[in-house]
């Protein structure tokens, strides 16, 4: 309910207004005089206030411009109420002191409540207002809060991204020396083991040999893990020195490299010329290679025949390269084996370490490049990166 203030010395016309008034609803405050509406003014909001200009004591301008005077009536709509015969003088002194409506009497009720009920519309809609302000402010300041507990957190996690960084590096390091310390007893191990098949194997029973081979094997196995390790490690330390590639002769080198398996296992490899020029690490981007057309040669069933086809497509100011083989295929996981020692398969099935395709992972991201696979199981895998194209390719 709005407060309505009724200002009149007489109590006849308070009353007369009083039941005018009633039909809106609101809450109507009577005041005998220019004192009284001031105090109910100190402690009350009013919608709006109905001042009889003529009272004794202080008169309605009297009253209004006190009521101006005051923060909290400063802007309270004034309705002075004057007789017909004084009007023309109270009307212009009355808007001068900031009255923003007059009403003459005799007051004609209807008048009366539709200039009351626009004004108490009025209150209502600013106090809304006033509401929807403050609560837009409560946002605002909830909203800066939260940026700055934001922020905080950002500060605090990419502190702890510079400490995980140095620990992983530091990590790295244990892991390169460790790999690096093991290789000598292992080829100790190693030789003395072949020393014992070659130079005692008359001297060892049946058991005694297969002991020794199996020594022996081990060991290798161990081996290619430690060199894959190493390769691993060394591209967290090595700095990258980026040229324009010949992509037909790394991947003839890598061919060839792997000719021994590609004759045993009677594979078909072919290549799609020409191979578009790429910007890399050529250390890098063989060894890349190697692993991709490794593993195209190596999951493929036993009594299938293998067939990689490899080949290039522009992309922008990118090349995609692309290894297909007719392998096995990959039926989930594909994210999960770019991780490190991660295997689908057992190493009685198909040997390796679970590097290799860390080793692409790591290799195409220091060199700005992506990768990824497409495959389906059974039928095999289509493995492709990305890297930026060399300068004087044409789209
Ligand atoms: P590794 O070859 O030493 O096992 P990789 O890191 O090269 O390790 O590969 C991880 C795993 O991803 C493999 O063990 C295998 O399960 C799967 N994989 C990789 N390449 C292929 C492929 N061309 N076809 C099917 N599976 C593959």
């Amino acid at each position: 309910m709005a407060n309505i203030l009724v200002v009149d010395d007489r109590e006849d016309k308070l009353l007369a207004l009083d039941s005018i008034l009633a039909d809106l609803g609101e809450n109507v405050v009577k005041a005998k005089s220019g004192r009284e509406a001031l105090r109910y003014l100190l402690r009350n909001d009013f919608a709006v206030i109905l001042l009889d200009v003529n009272m004794p004591g202080l008169n309605g301008f009297e009253t209004a411009k006190l009521i101006r005077s005051r923060a909290r009536s400063e802007s309270t709509p004034i309705i002075f109420v004057t007789s017909l015969s004084d009007s023309e003088r109270n009307i212009a002194e009355g808007y001068a002191l900031g009255a923003v409506d007059y009403m003459l009497t005799p007051i004609v009720p209807e008048i009366l409540k539709t200039k009351v009920g626009v004004f108490v519309e009025l209150y209502r809609k600013t106090a809304k207002v006033k509401e929807q302000a403050a609560q837009l402010q409560q946002i605002i300041v909830e909203q800066k809060s939260a940026q700055h507990e934001i922020h905080n957190l950002n500060q605090e996690l990419e502190a702890r991204v510079v400490d995980l960084s140095a620990m992983n590096k530091e990590l790295e390091t244990v892991t390169y020396s460790l790999a690096h310390d093991l290789r000598a007893p292992l080829r100790s191990m190693q030789s003395f083991a072949h020393m014992l098949l070659e130079d005692y194997s008359e001297k060892l029973d049946q058991q005694g040999r297969e002991f020794a081979r199996r020594i022996t094997e081990s060991s290798k196995r161990m081996d290619t893990l430690l060199e894959d390790i190493l390769s691993y490690s060394l591209l967290t330390h090595t700095e990258f020195e980026h040229n324009s590639i010949d992509l037909e002769e790394i991947v003839a080198g890598v061919i060839d490299q792997l000719d021994r398996d590609v004759k045993e296992k009677n594979a078909e490899v072919n290549v799609e010329h020409p191979l578009d020029n790429v910007i890399a690490h050529r250390a890098t981007m063989q060894q890349v290679l190697l692993n991709l057309i490794g593993n195209a040669l190596k999951f493929v069933p036993a009594e299938r025949t293998p067939s990689i086809r490899i080949w290039t497509q522009k992309r922008n100011s990118r090349v995609r390269i692309s290894i297909q083989d007719n392998g096995i295929g990959i039926a989930q996981y594909q994210e999960r084996i770019f991780g490190l020692f991660e295997r689908l398969h057992s190493n009685d099935d198909y040997p390796g370490t679970g590097v290799g395709l860390a080793i692409v992972r790591k290799g195409v991201e220091r060199m700005g490049g992506r990768f990824g696979l497409d495959s389906k199981e059974g039928t095999g895998s289509c493995f492709w990166l990305e890297l930026p194209k060399a300068e004087g390719e044409n789209c």
